[in-house]
């Protein structure tokens, strides 16, 4: 038989490999403990000095000489117990393996006053003590694998261990968002999260108000599965660095499954080869699933993994939008109405030179040939919901702009409200990225090329984004200085201001240094849609709210304008009701 000292350093290679997996045992040992706040002290990566501290069960004096024994576990007694095993240690075997490769030090006491010290080095227990702390429980873990040289040698550098035990920290505290967590490295607070209620605030605490600001809720059940968290807006997915965090049951793991299915929700919403941030709870009824396939619990296997992806799947895309805003248009499904091909295809007549001059109101056609030039301003009074003869559009409810601002119809389910802005916007910016990612933009050749001077920092992001530009529909050349001389613009419609919508782009691309080519697209895609977009105070005809109407509901995402704001908004009959005191 082998020395239990030697049986226990070869159980550590399984258990621990380096700083991190030492940190993720002893934080997992801490919230089994029941502990509501923790703290990590970290040097040199973690290779000198590991040390947690929480305000746990903490141990008598016999239980802390047991912990550290092989196979000494107080979370379960029987096979049995494994399944639906809630804690995060069941097995027994990370005190008796870290102490066998290191120098720990434990400080525990079950009540405040009186507790225990135990030193053990290299597996051979050294000293054990009474100490005064308070009720909880300090594992010190120094010299890390000091007497395991071959082990030592795989460890990498500072920085990349730090990193690890960070990436570590960060999911156990995205798992418990009730636990107070700090880090201090190398004597520096490195990290300090209150304990919070939500995810949206945990997340905040970890990567920035703006960062949590900009996700979306998912909430799903069905069933005896429930799944909730935040996930990335489509326009945002591919511009900065991608987080995924699973959880399932309480327990941070990876599962590819749950992610594609995740994944498979964005289908259509963004291009392909960018994959989006993930934070996702998934909660199913304990004996639906096996946590106790993989050594580091990383793992879970479920009894119907079908149903746990369907309702991931599920309320992801309902967090996107598509469902709820197609609901709101009254329809279950598209079909291709005569508005959508003119979108798309080149203006049936040239616009000359005076489309670039700022215009007075004009009628004719945003969307579309002039058919419906000059109708009157409609009557909201009188008017009836009568479907329009001379077109074929009887899946377009009846619209009326008010305040020149927004579009408003009526549903099965209230009044439904659609900023107009906001949604060209989302219309232009579907189509740029369409034609960004291969399609065609039809361009309009001015009659006289425009001529632009630019300043330095604008002339720069010209170059930078030029073949962007170009793809959008523009044809600019340089002129010598920072001149451009443009000669086709591509034309959303006819009240599109090319200067303005240059400069303004240019201005807004200055300083701007997006990585990836898809992240500049997506940038320059939706600053280009703002700025080419009708405005607010435009007045829109008949025929013109039909086509932004259509081009909307045939959008990925109808309910969402490219910075994630509201494009719709439903005012239901209950509410109305309500007001009238019919209820
Ligand atoms: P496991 O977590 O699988 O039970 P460990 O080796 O990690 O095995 O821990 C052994 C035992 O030591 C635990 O079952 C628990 O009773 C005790 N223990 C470890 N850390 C703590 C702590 N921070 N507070 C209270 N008890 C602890
Ligand atoms: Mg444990």
């Amino acid at each position: 038989m082998l020395p239990s000292a030697v049986a226990d350093q070869i159980a550590a290679g399984e258990v621990v490999e380096r700083p991190a997996s030492v940190v993720k045992e002893l934080i997992e040992n801490s919230l089994d403990a029941g502990a509501t706040a923790i703290d990590v002290v970290i040097e040199d990566g973690g290779k000198q000095t590991i040390r947690v501290s929480d305000d746990g069960c903490g141990m008598s004096r016999d239980d802390a000489l047991l912990s550290i024994e092989r196979h000494a576990t107080s979370k379960i007694r029987t096979a049995t117990d494994l399944v639906g095993v809630r804690s995060f240690g069941f097995r027994g075997e990370a005190l008796a393996a870290i102490s066998s490769v290191s120098q720990l030090e434990m400080e525990t006491s079950p009540e405040d006053g009186d507790g225990t010290i135990v030193r053990v080095d290299g597996g051979m227990v050294r000293d054990v003590g009474p100490t005064a702390r308070r009720r909880g429980t300090t594992i010190r873990v120094s010299r890390l694998f000091y007497n395991a040289p071959a082990r030592l040698k795989f460890l990498r550098g500072t920085q990349s261990e730090w990193r690890a035990v960070l990436d570590v920290v960060g999911t156990m505290a995205l798992t418990r968002r009730d636990v107070r967590v700090t880090v201090t490295r190398d004597g520096k607070a490195a990290l300090n999260l209150p304990s919070t209620a939500t995810l949206r605030d945990r997340l905040a605490a970890v990567y920035g108000g703006a960062f949590a600001a900009r996700l979306l809720d998912v909430d799903e059940v069905s069933g005896t599965t429930h799944v909730s968290g935040l996930v990335e807006r489509p326009a945002d997915v591919g511009t900065s660095t991608r987080r995924v965090f699973l959880s399932v049951n309480g327990r941070a793991i990876r599962d590819n499954g749950i992610v594609r299915a995740a994944e498979a929700a964005y289908r259509s919403t963004i291009p392909g080869g960018v994959r989006p941030t993930l934070f996702l709870d998934v909660v199913v009824a304990a004996d639906m699933v096996d946590v106790n396939v993989h050594p580091a619990k990383a793992e879970v296997r479920f009894r119907d993994r079908w149903q746990v992806e369907q309702t991931v799947e599920r309320g992801v895309r309902r967090a996107l939008g598509t469902f709820d805003a197609s609901a709101m248009f009254g329809r279950p499904s598209w079909v291709p109405s005569p508005e959508r091909a003119v979108l798309d295809a080149s203006p049936a007549s040239p616009i000359g030179v005076e489309a670039l001059q700022p215009q007075p109101v004009v009628d004719e056609g945003l969307f579309e040939p002039s058919d419906e030039g000059g109708a009157p301003p409609v009557d909201v009074v009188n008017s009836r919901p009568s479907p329009d003869p001379e077109r074929p559009s009887l899946d377009v409810p009846f619209l009326v702009q008010l305040h020149r601002t927004y579009m408003m119809f009526e549903h099965d389910q209230g009044v439904v409200l659609i900023d107009q802005h906001s949604a060209h916007e989302r219309v232009l910016y579907e189509q740029f990225m369409n034609v960004l990612g291969g399609g065609a933009q039809p361009a309009q050749r001015l009659l006289f090329p425009m001529t632009l001077h630019l300043g330095p920092d604008e002339a720069e992001a010209f170059e930078r984004h030029r073949e962007v530009f170009e793809r959008l529909g523009f044809e600019i050349e340089g002129f010598g200085g920072h001149t451009l001389l443009v000669r086709a613009v591509p034309m959303p419609h006819p009240r599109f201001d090319p200067e303005r919508c240059l400069r303004e782009t240019l201005a807004s691309l200055t300083g701007d240094r997006e990585a990836s080519a898809h992240a500049r697209h997506e940038k320059l895609a939706a600053t280009v849609a703002c700025k080419a977009a009708i405005k607010a105070g435009d007045a829109l005809s008949p025929g013109e709210m039909r086509a932004l109407f259509t081009a909307l509901r045939d959008t990925t995402l109808p309910a969402h304008d490219v910075h994630g704001r509201a494009t719709i908004v439903q005012l239901p009959w209950d509410e109305i009701e309500r007001r009238f005191g019919r209820r």
